[in-house]
């Protein structure tokens, strides 16, 4: 089957120039290094990593928001890295994006109803009085009362307001929506509920996500597949269930180590990961985990590993993948 989302070879690099008179470029940051990944019709594919790693960058570059280096977009099978016109205006109703601060990204002057319906407006959908009665409708999928429409955005709650961003974004009746680390500034309580929303949509509308986060606990949630990334490269890519069972890189193994144990007896034992992330600008030859690897060998230093499959659609970014000792995931939290 043809996914629904696929990107190839992605890049997306900066050039950094200094001087006042004359700029001269001074370095290249690569903040998106060569990723490559597909999310499927109805699926949710998590990518996963510390801030700064590429994620929002990725996830615009997916979108057309921002324009690749290199690398290639696939939509329902059709290359739009290079689309314009009227073909990007059908993909940007196809594929929306929520974000993770919806007050950010809604405008404060507009009421909330007239929020929702512009896209719509944009895109010449309906008249005034279809818009505002889809607006109602929007607003009650998203579980806000009708009589929201005329609020404005400051008075609402920040869940409520994400809220809100969902049902901007579900106004084009996507296919793909693009959820921007949408739970990250909420309270833990409040994250839930939009998680939940979120995957109540996803079962009515058969949507497919690509859900940014930073957070593993989310990700546990909300995935059926999990990508992690780290400077700008995909590391490892998984079934939900493997990757929190038998996670292969290093990486992942150290992410998933990093998670809080719900039973306090069994903190504690943890290792954390030694050294910094290496600047973007000074991505590390050979393997760019290799600085902070507990298992790097000289090979590691010397030769790039590519994003390989393993069985069962497992895809790893290691040389050693094979002969590190099975892992055992010790963060405690089971599969509901
Ligand atoms: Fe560690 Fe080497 Fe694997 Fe990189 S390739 S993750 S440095 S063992
Ligand atoms: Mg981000």
């Amino acid at each position: 089957m043809t996914p629904l989302l696929e990107v190839r070879d992605l890049a997306k690099h900066y050039p950094v120039k200094s001087g006042i008179v004359v700029a001269r470029q001074v370095g290249t940051v690569r903040a998106v290094d060569g990723v490559s990944f597909a999310v499927n019709r109805g699926e949710t594919l998590a990518l996963v990593g510390e801030s700064g790693c590429g994620k929002s960058t990725t996830a615009r570059l997916a979108l057309r928001l921002i324009e690749p280096s290199a690398g290639s977009i696939h939509f329902d099978g059709r290359d739009v890295t290079r689309i314009g016109g009227a073909a990007l205006r059908a993909l940007r109703r196809r594929a929306q994006i929520v974000f993770q601060d919806p007050y950010a990204s809604l405008n404060p002057r507009l009421n909330v109803g007239d929020a929702i319906a512009e896209p719509m407006a944009v895109h010449g959908i309906g008249n005034a009085a279809s818009r505002r009665a889809r607006v109602e409708e929007l607003l009650g999928l998203v579980g806000l009362a009708p009589f929201h429409a005329a609020r404005f955005p400051h008075e609402f709650s920040g869940g409520q307001r994400q809220r809100i961003g969902i049902a901007r974004a579900l106004s084009m009746q996507p296919e793909l929506i693009v959820c921007d680390e949408p739970v990250s500034a909420l309270d833990v309580s409040i994250q839930a509920q939009v998680v939940n929303l979120l995957k109540d949509l996803q079962r009515r509308f058969g949507l497919a996500y690509l859900f940014i986060a930073h957070d593993l606990a989310v990700v546990k949630h909300v995935a059926d597949r999990v990508a992690v990334m780290y400077l700008g490269r995909i590391l490892e890519v998984a079934s939900k269930r493997a990757l929190f069972a038998a996670p292969r890189h290093p990486y992942t193994r150290a992410l998933l180590a990093a998670i809080p144990h719900p039973d306090p007896q069994r903190r504690g034992r943890v290792t954390p990961l030694g050294g910094d992330v290496p600047s973007p600008m000074a991505i590390p030859p050979g393997c760019r985990f290799h600085t902070r690897c507990p298992a790097a060998q000289a090979i590691c230093r010397e030769q790039d590993p590519a994003l390989r499959p393993l069985a069962d659609g497992h895809q790893v970014a290691c040389h050693l993948a094979e002969t590190l000792p099975e892992a055992i995931s010790d963060t405690g939290a089971g599969f509901a």
